[in-house]
């Protein structure tokens, strides 16, 4: 019933999380019905986020260039890793201003049911991490989402770096975040109680 770019540009934004057939559909209109220079602005921001933003060598957070703005920042402690599931993860804890550290994103979380094993993630890029002299790590603080998924990563990482090195601390963050949520959900004030109140695992 609808010209076919619209039903095109329909099609591709109902693709995006959260949104559904009716917001899809709302979204198109509202961007037909704009001006031309809006609509260039939305799509050219689209190619350009992905054309220039790629993932930290590092940490494999979110960067313009090898390495993310937290990996260049000399303040940042190189001797703390928090260790996240997604780049998104970062900007909640940021927001906190409790953590002076550096990050880990994995890329996901365990789920043999969805045949996501640590191969599948940024794990052994962690230990390689944790077992750098250079870098001194002192603590690694396993901040992956209350959920099923989310728990058995931080065990099985908690085990591997027990076993791989055994000085370090490893601690998982405080009670107070919604069992099941993600972190991206969490508010900042129950989000920083968290991760001042960590525990070892
Ligand atoms: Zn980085």
């Amino acid at each position: 019933m609808l010209a076919p770019p619209l039903q095109r540009l329909i099609s591709e934004l109902s693709k995006l999380p959260g949104i559904g057939q009716r917001t899809a559909q709302r979204l198109a209109f509202h961007i037909l019905r704009g001006s031309g220079e809006d609509a260039a602005a939305l799509a050219a921001a689209i190619r350009e986020v992905k054309e220039r933003i790629g993932l930290c060598e590092v940490c494999f957070n979110l960067a313009e260039g090898p390495r993310c703005t937290i990996c260049l920042d000399e303040r940042r402690d190189p001797s703390l890793i928090c260790v996240v599931e997604e780049a998104g993860d970062v900007l909640p804890i940021e927001r906190t201003h409790e953590y002076r550290g550096r990050y880990h994103v994995l890329g996901g979380a365990l789920s043999p049911i969805d045949g996501i094993e640590p191969e599948d993630l940024k794990i052994a890029q962690l230990y390689a991490r944790v077992a750098d002299p250079s870098l001194a790590v002192r603590e690694v603080i396993l901040a992956t989402n209350s959920t099923t998924t989310g728990e058995a990563t931080a065990l099985h990482v908690a085990a591997a770096l027990h076993e791989r090195a055994p000085d370090v601390t490893v601690t998982r963050l405080a009670s107070g975040l919604p069992v099941g949520g993600d972190l991206e959900y969490a508010d900042e004030v129950t989000l920083g109680r968290a991760f001042a109140g960590r525990r070892a695992l």
